[in-house]
C-alpha cells in the first residue's frame, strides 16, 4: 500500500514538472508573433517564393491569389509529411517540388533565362542532424534540381556536382530528366528581353557600370522568385534547402548562392536553418547562411537579432533580398529589405500564414 502510494506521488510530481515545463515553453512567442516550438513535437515549416519588387500596386488580384494558393499547397504537401512522422528532409524536398513545378517562381518551371537564353537551375539541401549536404549547379534537364541535391548528398560522397558530370549523376540516381524546353515560360523570356535591352541603355549611360548594370539588376521588374523551405520535425531535427533559376540575364555558368553551402542554405540542430533569397554575389560574399548559425552559436543571439544583424551587413555592402529561419525551439524570422518576398510558415496545429508585402 505504502509502496503504490510513493508511486503515484512520484508519477503526480514528474507529471506536474512535465506539464509546467510545456506549457511554459509552448507560450513563448516568436519575433514574428508565431507561437514558438520548444517542443519538439510542434513541428513547424517555413518557406519563401523569392523576394524582390513585388508591389500590391503592380498586383491583380487573381496573381496575388495564385501566388497565396500555390504557397499555400507547398505547405500542405510538406506539412503532411511531417504530421506523419516523416524527416525534415523529406518535407522541405516536398515542399520545393510544388514550387519547382509551379511556374510562378524562379525554380525549375519558371526559371529565368541566362544572357544567352538558357535556364540553368542550381539547388542545394542541408540536413540539420547529420550536418550532410548536397549541392547542384547550372543544370539544364533534372526537372527537380532539389531531389538532385539531396541525390549528391546522400548517394555520392561529394557535396557539390555542376553541369553535364550532376545531370549525369541525377538520371543514374533515378531522377526524372525533362527537355531544357520544359523550363520555358513566355513570361521569363520576356523578362530577359527587356533585362537585355535595359542592359545596353544603362551601360551606354554610365561606363563604369559594373555588376548591378552587367546583371540587369537594375531592371526593377526583376522579382527574384527563388524558392526555399526549412523544416522542424517531431524528432527535432532541422532541414533546409533552397532551389532557383538564378538572375534574370546573368552570365552563362553564373554560379549564385542558392547552391552555396553556407550563403544562401545551411542548417544545423544546434542553432537554426536558413533559406536565402536575393542578389546572390552578396550573399556568397557575406556568408549570410552561416553567420548567422555563427551569431547564435558563438553570441547567443536570438534568430530574429542574428538574421536582421547579417541582412543589415548585406544592405550595406549593396545587396538586396531576404531571408527564412527557423530556429531549434520552432522560432521564426523572415526579414528582408526588399519591397515584398513571397513567404509563408505552417505550424502543428495546422495554421497558415502567407504574406507577400512589407508588414
Ligand atoms: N539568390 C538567387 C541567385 O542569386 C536569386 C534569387 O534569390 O532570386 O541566384
Amino acid at each position: 500500500m505504502h509502496f503504490t502510494l510513493k508511486n503515484s506521488w512520484w508519477a503526480a510530481l514528474a507529471f506536474l514538472l512535465a506539464t509546467s515545463c510545456t506549457s511554459k515553453t509552448n507560450n513563448e512567442q516568436t519575433s514574428t508573433g508565431t507561437t514558438a516550438a520548444s517542443d519538439t513535437t510542434k513541428y513547424v515549416l517555413v518557406i519563401h517564393g523569392g523576394a524582390g519588387t513585388i508591389l500590391k500596386k503592380d498586383m491583380t488580384p487573381e496573381k496575388e491569389a495564385a501566388y497565396t494558393a500555390a504557397l499555400t499547397q507547398a505547405l500542405q504537401a510538406g506539412y503532411s509529411l511531417l504530421k506523419q512522422g516523416k524527416s525534415s528532409l523529406d518535407a522541405i524536398e516536398a515542399t520545393i517540388h510544388v514550387l519547382e513545378d509551379s511556374p510562378l517562381f524562379n525554380a525549375g518551371k519558371g526559371a529565368v533565362f541566362t544572357h544567352d537564353g538558357k535556364n540553368e537551375l542550381d539547388a542545394s539541401i542541408m540536413d540539420g542532424k547529420t550536418l550532410g549536404a548536397g549541392a547542384v549547379a547550372g543544370v539544364t534537364n533534372v526537372r527537380n534540381p532539389i531531389s538532385a541535391a539531396r541525390a549528391v548528398m546522400e548517394k555520392s560522397e561529394h557535396v557539390m556536382m555542376v553541369g553535364p558530370g550532376a545531370e549525369k549523376f541525377a538520371k543514374e540516381a533515378g531522377l526524372e530528366i525533362v527537355a531544357p524546353a520544359y523550363f520555358f515560360t513566355e513570361s521569363r523570356w520576356e523578362g530577359l528581353q527587356k533585362a537585355i535591352q535595359e542592359d545596353s541603355t544603362k551601360s551606354q549611360l554610365d561606363h563604369d557600370g559594373k555588376t548591378a548594370l552587367k546583371m540587369g539588376i537594375l531592371n526593377k521588374d526583376n522579382k527574384f522568385g527563388t524558392v526555399g523551405a526549412v523544416a522542424l520535425d517531431n524528432r527535432g531535427n532541422l532541414a533546409a534547402g533552397t532551389s532557383t533559376g538564378g538572375m534574370t540575364n546573368k552570365k552563362y555558368g553564373r554560379v549564385g548562392d542558392a547552391p552555396i553551402i553556407g550563403a544562401g542554405t545551411y542548417a544545423n540542430n544546434q542553432t537554426v536553418g536558413i533559406s536565402c533569397t536575393g542578389w546572390g554575389e552578396f550573399y556568397i560574399r557575406s556568408v549570410v547562411a552561416h553567420d548567422i548559425s555563427a551569431l547564435m552559436e558563438y553570441k547567443n543571439l536570438s534568430v530574429a537579432d542574428a538574421s536582421q544583424q547579417v541582412l543589415d551587413k548585406v544592405g550595406k555592402l549593396g545587396g538586396d533580398g531576404g531571408l527564412i529561419a527557423l530556429d531549434k525551439n520552432g522560432r521564426v524570422a523572415t526579414p528582408f529589405n526588399t519591397e515584398g518576398m513571397y513567404r509563408g510558415t505552417i505550424t502543428a496545429d495546422g495554421k497558415i500564414e502567407v504574406k507577400i508585402y512589407k508588414e
